[in-house]
């Protein structure tokens, strides 16, 4: 892709109106653009980055025997009454329709979902089921400042799994858990698998935090890895010693990537999510949730992936691979031609900076700002047949030579 035809450029001022490092970052390096508070539009570099988290998550979920669906976004506001959270669900977006009806504007999608499972079904043998979307949700959030971390439209994964019983359904819960951990290694975080409370259905749910101090969140975790639990039920306190001997425990800030809940029978009742067992006898359903918020985990990556020039992508779900950096020097156009098209050929992604009139040094400051984790000048200095490589989280230069390329990036 030639950065010249890109829609969207690099801006050096701030959004005057944002306040988080998300937003910021992503706003001037040409990610996303500001709709209203809350709402964002992604533009084509930021799109690649979403598809790339989806896309993982998609695998992952592939993986684990989950089924892709997409469920509508306009819900029957009936279904929401016969769970009661028509009145309850605060940041419900309640759409008024020219006619007579009412919606609801999905937030989550138990009310559409569990009356569509129980019309197929009917036995044992419909069980275990494991459904997912990743869809776009809405929720009216009091408080959206947050830039891509707390959206009032944002990209969600979430997933239903359904069982036989109590014991499958806890079977499975923990098989996600472990499933959770690899998504968010892939897409380049550190994640704490946190025990937090589960609402009126459930003793517990689990979630998945990323230490950071613009987080909104808080936990107390060891450090050593088996213990984290939220401040808002946590029995242990911080400097409290690690029953396993791994020192003290830590509170820190966090933002919560993906939250998972056994829900037991509480929508399969009210909908009356049954199956017939071998001898016949009718039994609910239990089922589980589990969420990953795409949007917010790219918001998540650039708050712990940056430093003062700009973003720093992990490579995984970076919008490429290679920013590469042409210095107008004449008789060197076809040096870069040459290299981009090595590297495309190897099905390497490159953005190619091939701007006339633009100085070296700004070309560097958008590499750096945009975030790619790989940066290739060619121009007269360096030679013919020559590129310079660097990593932008390495301050050191390589030169290699054109044929060696695809081994260096590559690794
Ligand atoms: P939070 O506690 O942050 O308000 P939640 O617990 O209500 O979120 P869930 O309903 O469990 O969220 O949604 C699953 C995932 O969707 C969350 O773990 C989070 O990553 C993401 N998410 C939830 N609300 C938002 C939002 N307003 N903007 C962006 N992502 C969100
Ligand atoms: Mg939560």
């Amino acid at each position: 892709m030639k950065y010249s035809q890109l829609f969207g450029k690099t801006q050096r001022q701030e959004p005057r109106d944002e306040t988080s490092v998300n937003a910021k970052l992503l706003i001037r390096a040409g990610f996303i653009s500001k709709e209203v508070s809350g709402v964002y539009n992604f533009l084509p570099l930021g799109l690649r980055v979403l598809n790339k988290i989806s896309q993982i998550v998609r695998e992952e979920m592939d993986a684990a025997g989950g089924q892709e669906l997409l469920l509508s976004a306009l819900q029957d506001k009936d279904n929401w009454q016969k769970t009661g959270r028509w009145g309850t669900f605060d940041a419900l977006f309640k759409v008024k329709s020219r006619y007579d009806f009412e919606y609801a504007l999905g937030p989550t999608h138990e009310e559409v979902l569990v009356p569509l499972v129980s019309q197929f079904v009917s036995s044992y043998r419909d069980l275990p089921l494991s459904l997912y979307q990743i869809q776009v949700k809405f929720r009216d959030e009091p408080r959206a400042k947050a830039g891509l971390l707390r959206g009032r439209e944002f990209l969600m994964k979430d997933l239903y799994s359904f069982h036989c019983d109590e014991k499958d359904l806890m079977r499975y819960y923990e098989e996600m858990k472990k499933v959770y951990m690899k998504v968010f290694k892939r897409v380049g975080l550190e994640a704490v698998e946190t025990e937090a409370a589960g609402g009126t259905f459930s003793k517990f749910s689990h979630e998945y935090q990323v230490v950071c101090e613009s987080g909104e969140d808080e936990i107390i975790y060891c450090p050593g890895g088996d213990y984290s639990q939220n401040v808002e039920i946590a029995v242990a306190k911080e400097g409290q010693q690690c029953r396993l001997g791994h020192g003290p425990l830590k509170r820190v800030k966090t933002i919560e990537v993906g939250n998972i809940f056994p829900l037991k029978d509480k929508f399969s009742k009210v909908f009356n999510l049954n199956y017939k067992d071998k001898s016949g006898k009718d039994h609910l359903v239990m089922m589980g949730c589990y969420g990953i918020g795409i949007s917010r985990t790219m918001g998540a990556i650039v708050e712990v992936c940056h430093d003062d020039h700009g973003i720093v992508w992990p490579s995984s779900v970076s919008p490429f691979d290679v920013h590469l950096v042409h210095i107008e020097d004449p008789g060197t156009e076809s040096w870069a031609k040459e290299t981009y098209n090595k590297l495309t050929k190897a099905g390497i992604e490159v953005l190619w900076d091939d701007r006339e009139d633009v100085s070296a040094g700004e070309k560097f400051a958008d590499a750096d700002l945009i975030g790619i984790p790989v940066r290739i000048v060619v121009s007269k200095k360096v030679g013919e047949g020559k590129v310079e490589v660097k990593k932008r989280n390495e301050k050191k230069t390589e030169i290699v030579s054109v044929s060696a390329l695809n081994k260096i990036v590559l690794i």
